[in-house]
């Protein structure tokens, strides 16, 4: 029976499709992940499960769509009291009982105020980092360790990257005798781009590219670092990010970015698996997955029983990933804040939200399905509904039967207030 695996999860925040080389990215270096791309397996067609920060990490750390928790809708700002509920099974929670040690090591993102703060109340046995995005207040650095008591010191900004992998190998290192999990959220490249000033960063893709490559130039140094500790081979490591890019950044070949409607470009993300010996090299997969999928992924590696009444949307993709099967999700769907905005299945993906200047256009109001062949045209450039309408009523179909199943939850908590737009972030 080999050891549970040590898993560390490195997110990326509004890391594009396109940035990386092993994604089809020409600008930005990434020597380093294209390495763990050929060493590990890559997948082309994964999803985060929200086109934004908040909603994204709560459906990663759930395994369920955030509509479920009231998180769905934008994200948490610092005059809000929203946060993840103490009820939702998190991937911490959901390992300790198989013996694992776990931290959060960068951004949080998930309510920072009462019942919900500081992250060691979702299961983390070790919190280092930031409330919330770094371009937000407060923007301090805080620690929790076990039961000491919650700390907060000044933030050296230009370090945070390479603070966040430093941390993350040095608490592999005191737990190298038990199996854990690091979730390794980064700041970058979300918006503000600060360089770290220790090197001469020269990427043709100016400060974006430099931060980019910072973060690839610290996934070499950790998986040596990891090898060094002898972990290499017992620590899956995956490469992902939390939504598209903003204001920079590639999506690829894929139409739109972060925080808009229901076509690719603000979900689909790169996700890279390494685990040598164990996670086949050289693979690539189309298989539709998404970061909800991680939840049940790891406990069953982790021999983690789930509560037979807990209520999932990811699925177990251990067997894509180890035995090339073919994806368990019949659809995988994309929100749009609280509405489901797109349908994807594996060969076709049905867009039913868009939006134009300042509005949100429902498209089948308009009697306009928006069918794509994603395989062919994953810029979703043409609809090719009026040749395939089986497929358009199949699919209709489903998008009806996941509003009626979805939608409603948004009742079941307050409405949804925006903050003063003095708070408000970005103004
Ligand atoms: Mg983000």
């Amino acid at each position: 029976m080999p050891r549970k695996p040590n898993i560390i999860v490195i997110m990326a925040d509004d890391l594009g499709y396109g940035d990386l080389g092993c994604d089809g990215g020409t600008i930005i270096r990434t020597p380093n992940l294209d390495r763990m791309a050929a060493e590990g397996t890559r997948f082309t067609d994964f999803y985060a499960s929200a086109n934004l920060c908040t909603p994204s990490r709560a459906g990663l750390l759930t395994g369920r769509y955030p509509v479920r928790m009231n998180l769905a809708h934008e994200v948490i700002q610092s005059p809000e009291d929203r946060g993840l509920p103490l009820s939702e099974l998190t991937i911490p929670k959901a390992l300790k009982p198989a013996g694992y040690a776990s931290a959060l090591i960068g951004k949080w993102h998930l309510g920072h105020r009462g019942q919900y703060w500081p992250p060691n109340v979702h299961g983390f046995d070790v919190f280092k980092g930031l409330p919330y995005s770094h371009d937000m207040q407060p923007l301090a650095w805080f620690e929790k360790d076990g039961d000491a008591p919650l700390t907060e010191s000044p933030v050296d900004f230009p370090k945070l990257t390479q603070t966040f992998f430093r941390e993350t190998v040095a608490f592999a290192e005191a737990n190298r005798d038990k199996p854990f999990f690091v979730l390794l959220a980064l700041t970058a490249p979300h918006v503000p781009l600060v360089r770290n000033d220790d090197a001469a960063w020269d990427s043709p893709a100016g400060a974006y590219g430099d931060v980019v490559e910072e973060i690839d130039r610290n996934v070499g140094l950790l998986l040596d670092q990891l090898k060094a500790l002898g972990l290499e081979d017992d620590t899956l490591v995956i490469f992902t990010s939390d939504n598209g890019p903003w204001f920079e950044g590639s999506s690829g070949p894929f139409r739109e970015r972060k925080g808009q409607s229901g076509f690719d470009g603000g979900y689909r993300v790169p996700f890279i698996l390494r685990q040598p010996g164990t996670v086949p090299a050289g693979v690539v997969t189309d298989a539709i997955a998404s970061n909800l999928d991680l939840l049940p992924t790891f406990a069953r590696l982790a021999g983690a029983d789930l509560p037979p009444d807990l209520e999932l949307d990811g699925k177990d993709i251990g067997p894509v990933i180890f035995d090339g099967a073919a994806t368990p999700h019949e659809q995988i769907l994309l929100f749009d804040n609280t509405r489901v905005a797109a349908i994807r299945t594996q060969a076709w993906k049905l867009v039913t939200r868009a939006h134009y200047r300042s509005l949100q256009i429902n498209l089948g109001r308009f009697n306009y399905p928006l069918l794509f062949d994603i395989v062919r045209d994953p810029g979703e450039n043409y609809s090719v509904a009026s040749l395939h309408p089986d497929v358009v009523e199949d699919l209709k179909a489903r998008h009806k039967a996941a509003r009626e199943k979805y939608e409603p939850m948004v009742d079941l908590f307050p409405p949804w207030v925006r903050p003063p737009i003095a708070d408000w972030h970005p103004d």
